[in-house]
């Protein structure tokens, strides 16, 4: 068929009151869109089979292809193949050779089927049954209408293996084509990322969207075509376009992250780095230890949070005094102490308040962030940060890691 209009229906109380994520719809989503199938609407409903109904009738007027979840198991409150067959009008029977191969699976576990599993085997006319390997609930694809219901167990490896084996092959979907990446950038907020791209972000195909994440602003770039060379063609001058206007800001694509990068260009040089964290708490050498490899070129960090841990860092007790632990010259000191002490080429650290009181006179959310390295220090004072501890805390880390990722490509640093 041509490229459909799909809408994901998700069955289950217990989605519906937040006791279970509904991660079987995100993943569906991310399958279709690689596929270049447009998703417009997704619902949880609850093991309702009247509300149900109502749903899968709304999805058959608006969308081409409706893909409903759970509700396949035996019991009174499993109503998927209830729903539907009242959404089309039909009439479920018992399908000998489905109810065949149900007791078949029982007798191989030596276990008598119990009748109310009988419904398992159901089928409506308009149904063609998809066999479940892992699992005992047959699914159903449902032609209607010149309409498409697929409806498959809730159980997420059961609901993947049929839908990629099952459900997919027979959809036959049109050749086509989808490309997408993800620019990721610090230092620059989505608004301004907003107005910067403008231009873009009113189109439809390529599609371009911002996204703001812990890590910074995501951009993503994306578009569908005939063939997925096609659709790279259409996406590539939009993406050069991208690239140019946010290129002070960029720092990686896709499943990359700032400590990868980070760590790939002190590998190229062969150098190290050691941190010495004050209101970050140990948060920056955790998030460069998250990467693979991290001992190649991460020598270590020491949490220095009062004046104290940070002299026995080595940081003078007068440097403390004059300027307050909350200064430019701490955190040049706790750098430059962190660089020595580990023996590394580089030195991180980070100071500052974390809330929720100010302290010697700093306001909360103010920071101070140095690099040191082979040619000397950068100490940076990013805009008094508002927000949770927690918040505080991941920004203070993205700001250094951005800071110390632009010092290694030699660029310039705000
Ligand atoms: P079963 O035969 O196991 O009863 P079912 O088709 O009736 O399957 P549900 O009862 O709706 O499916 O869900 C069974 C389990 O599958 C849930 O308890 C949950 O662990 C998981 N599950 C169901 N729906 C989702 C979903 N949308 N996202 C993630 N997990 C889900
Ligand atoms: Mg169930």
């Amino acid at each position: 068929m041509k490229q459909p209009i799909a809408e994901i229906v998700s069955v289950g109380t217990e989605l519906l009151l937040g006791e279970l994520v509904d991660t079987n719809s995100a993943w569906l989503a991310g399958d279709l869109r690689d596929r270049g199938v447009f998703v417009y609407f997704k619902t949880v409903v609850g093991d309702n089979r009247q509300r149900l109904r109502d749903t899968v009738a709304r999805a058959l007027d608006r969308s081409d292809l409706v893909i409903v979840g759970g509700g396949l198991g035996p019991t009174d409150d499993d109503l998927t193949r209830e729903a539907i067959a009242d959404a089309v009008g039909e009439t479920p029977q018992v399908d000998p050779t489905l109810l065949a191969r149900l007791e078949a699976l029982f007798a191989a576990r030596q276990r008598e089927m119990p009748a109310i599993n009988r419904k398992q085997a159901w089928l409506i006319p308009s149904a063609e049954p998809l066999d479940n390997p892992v699992g005992t609930a047959f699914g159903w694809l449902v032609r209607t209408r010149g309409k498409l219901v697929v409806a498959m167990p809730g159980p997420p490896h059961e609901m993947k293996r049929m839908w990629l084996d099952q459900a997919l092959p027979r959809l036959a979907l049109g050749p086509a084509g989808f490309w997408h990446t993800t620019i990721h950038t610090l230092g620059i907020g989505e608004g301004s990322v907003g107005e910067l791209l403008a231009a873009f972000t009113g189109q439809a195909n390529p599609s371009v969207a911002t996204y703001a994440r812990r890590h910074g602003v995501d951009v993503r770039v994306a578009a569908s075509a005939p063939t997925p060379e096609a659709a790279a063609g259409l996406a590539r001058p939009v993406l050069a376009e991208v690239e140019r206007v946010l290129a002070p800001y960029i720092w990686g694509r896709d499943a990359e992250t700032i400590a990868q990068v980070i760590g790939r260009l002190l590998t190229d040089r062969g150098q190290t780095v050691a941190c010495a964290e004050s209101l970050t708490g140990g948060l920056v050498a955790d998030t460069l230890t998250d990467t693979p490899g991290a001992s190649g070129w991460f020598r270590g960090g020491m949490v220095t949070y009062t004046p104290e841990a940070k002299r026995l860092l080595g940081v003078r007790a007068a440097t403390i005094d004059k300027n307050g632990v909350v200064s430019e010259p701490v955190a040049r000191a706790m750098a430059a102490a962190a660089r020595r002490k580990f023996g590394a080429d580089w030195g991180l650290a980070t100071t500052g308040v974390a809330g929720p009181a100010a302290l010697e006179g700093q306001p909360v959310g103010r920071t101070f962030l140095a690099v040191t390295g082979p040619a000397g220090t950068t100490v940076a004072a990013p805009p008094t940060w508002l927000g949770e501890r927690r918040q505080i805390k991941e920004r203070t880390v993205n700001g250094l890691l951005m800071l110390f990722f632009r010092l290694l490509r030699g660029e310039p640093t705000p």
